[in-house]
């Protein structure tokens, strides 16, 4: 699954390639792309024609392109992938949605196998989409606002993880980035946040901010100069993971063996000496069970 610094190199590669540029077609080839798009695929292709896209902006997994006053809003899943080529090559099985300029350049595809990825068409959303103005700005974008996330986290009563992962307090980090950030912090993931220090919460957003930016920063896998592309599965994760998915190895730092605790039906991987378990878990059902 995309995680942030994907969909921020997504964004860099729409910047520079759709920006600016106005759409001629829009061509809906599988409904389930804007099943969102409650007036239908049909309406879908007629609001976006003739637009001119003037950025791509982000927050957390979400990316829209401005058109005027309103906004083409994509959220990836599982699998969605915004590609933007040579308009006359062959139509792969999995795009579901494609976009052709008026200016006869590259075209925009939306490939998804999955299908669980979206677009919609946002009326009104150039600025911040109406759909998502529930979620939280991320650690990466401008409005970002650190102080006041530091004290609505330490007035929540739950686990620092389960925190992290509430899109209504902060949006865009996911599983694997929250275990590698609170690894670099040295802060377990259930410790309860109305126990942080102030310190201890900066410690822990500013392990996330550099966990972010240091796999936004070698990610240079899935963009190259025409094709815009994301991959969920792309390779820099496994080279500079330190705990997650690494049950049983050496901690990077103190040596001790890494543990899988159960979590959310996923997993928490975090240092035993690094990463002191907290005394209380008063919030942390996930505890009771036993470490493998
Ligand atoms: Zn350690």
């Amino acid at each position: 699954m995309p995680e942030l610094p994907e969909v921020e190199t997504v964004r860099r590669g729409l910047e520079a390639h759709v920006a600016g540029r106005t759409i001629d077609t829009a061509e809906v080839l599988h409904p389930r792309a804007v099943r969102r798009h409650l007036p239908g695929p049909a309406d879908f292709a007629a609001v976006a024609r003739g637009g001119t896209i003037s950025a791509a902006r982000r927050r957390g997994k979400y990316l829209w392109l401005p058109v005027g006053e309103d906004a083409l809003l994509a959220h990836l899943g599982m699998s969605g992938q915004l590609l933007v080529g040579d308009p006359d090559r062959p139509l792969s099985p999995h795009v579901r949605a494609r976009f052709t300029f008026t200016d006869g350049g590259p075209d925009l595809r939306f490939s998804d196998q999955r299908t669980f990825g979206h677009l919609v068409w946002s009326p009104g959303g150039a600025v911040l989409p109406p759909l998502i103005a529930h979620i939280a700005p991320d650690p990466l974008e401008d409005a970002f606002d650190e102080a006041a996330l530091i004290a609505r986290l330490r007035q929540r009563r739950t686990g620092l993880k389960r925190a992290l992962l509430d899109q209504s307090l902060v949006s865009g980090i996911g599983n694997i980035y929250a275990d590698e950030a609170l690894w670099r912090a040295r802060l377990h993931w259930a410790r309860a946040t109305d126990t942080l220090s102030r310190a201890e919460a900066a410690r822990a957003l500013d392990a996330v901010r550099e966990v972010l930016l240091a796999a936004l920063q070698s990610g240079g896998t899935s963009f190259d100069s025409l094709y815009v592309n994301v991959n969920g599965e792309s390779g820099y994760f496994s080279r500079s993971l330190c705990v997650y998915g690494r049950a049983g190895e050496p901690c990077p730092r103190c040596g001790a063996p890494i543990v899988r605790d159960p979590f959310m039906n996923r997993s928490s991987y975090s240092c035993p000496h690094c990463q002191p378990r907290p005394r209380s878990t008063r919030y942390h059902g996930d505890l009771r069970y036993r470490s493998t």
